[in-house]
């Protein structure tokens, strides 16, 4: 009988309790794995090569207020090895078939994933919910963007009658001409106050005109979040609350945002995004937990610029339940050749 024989009964107890345990915290029992291992009792998993994909699940393009084409965005997002790509453009699901064909003709190993971005109306703030995995052929959804896009002209057309009265009419149809066949956003009557030299950069046209009660502003009639909830789960997608962080809200505002977005049915929150502190992701992320959400991050991409872009620093921790973990597309291995 091997003279280590005691020892390793003992060491076997001790492992069904601590496995676990030890596995998580295997750097304060680097001593302990090592000396299970010399007595072989112990057989340390295997370390798999972890491929890690890049992904990226909030971006914009020309089809909303985006500057990038949706061929352009698949491009930049080739350059930046960008592996899965969800377009969630305002209100708008048109860029992604052409984002598709694109990828699929030139052969790049991208999966775009079907988003949108709808806005809501919540106590008076103007909340993003993203929808991700969306049927953009379902026809219902198709009707209920359209009503979305009406609202957004029809906020356009009582921004610009406010202009009309401040002295500079003819807004509308420049704004028109900057949106270029897209839906027309604040940022395009921006441009065009810009260019009509009522402001100088398109942020004053905001804080001079556009912004909430400023002289211009109109408040928009947006869909409840529950309402952009069942939109999403209706056309078999997954309802995300974007950007947090962004809002203008009160850490007590934004808990109970957070805690009403998931009681109304949301599935996911983002919870990093470039350049964010790391107190605020904890934050986040303990708001996420808290109300049982799972975990999303995307760049937001509207333009390139030195601060956001396509697919950088969106890691999720490793302790999160990402929005994606049981979508198929995540094991496909044309996406894994970047290894
Ligand atoms: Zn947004
Ligand atoms: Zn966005």
């Amino acid at each position: 009988m091997c003279r280590f024989a005691y020892l390793r009964v003992f060491l076997r107890v001790y492992l069904c309790s601590a496995d676990l345990f030890i596995l998580h915290r295997r750097k304060q029992f680097g001593l302990c794995v090592k000396l299970l291992t010399l007595f072989k009792c112990y057989k340390p998993y295997p370390k798999h090569k972890t491929i890690t994909l890049k992904i990226d699940l909030h971006s914009h393009t020309t089809s909303s207020d985006g500057a990038l084409t949706p061929i352009e965005l698949v491009q930049r997002a080739q350059q930046m090895q960008v592996d899965v790509l969800a377009i969630t453009d305002h209100d708008t699901v048109a860029g992604i078939q052409v984002a598709r064909d694109y990828a699929q003709s030139e052969n790049i190993a991208i999966h775009i994933v079907a988003g949108v971005e709808l806005s809501t109306s919540w106590h008076g703030f103007d909340i993003h919910i993203v929808g991700l995995g969306l049927d953009i052929q379902d026809t219902e959804f198709q009707q209920r963007l359209t009503q979305q896009l009406q609202e957004r002209d029809s906020r356009a057309k009582r921004i610009c009658e406010k202009l009309t009265k401040c002295g500079y009419p003819g807004i509308y149809d420049l704004a028109l001409s900057y949106a270029d066949g897209a839906q027309i956003s604040r940022n395009h009557i921006a441009k065009a106050l810009v260019e009509r030299g009522a402001v100088d950069k398109a942020q004053q046209a905001f804080s001079k005109f556009l912004g909430k009660n400023k002289k211009a502003h109109a408040a928009p009639r947006w869909i409840s979040i529950e309402e952009a909830i069942k939109w999403i789960h209706d056309a078999g997608g997954r309802a995300v609350l974007a950007h947090p962080s962004h809002y203008d809200m009160t850490t007590k505002w934004l808990r109970r945002l957070v805690a009403e977005f998931s009681n109304l049915g949301g599935d996911a929150m983002e919870i990093t995004h470039p350049n964010m502190a790391a107190d605020t992701k904890r934050l986040l992320q303990e708001m996420m937990t808290d109300n049982k959400l799972m975990a999303s991050a995307g760049s937001d991409f509207h333009f390139p610029s030195r601060f956001t872009e396509l697919g950088r620093r969106l890691e999720l921790p490793e302790t999160v339940v990402p929005v994606y973990h049981d979508w198929t597309i995540m094991n496909q291995a044309p996406l894994l050749n970047r290894g």
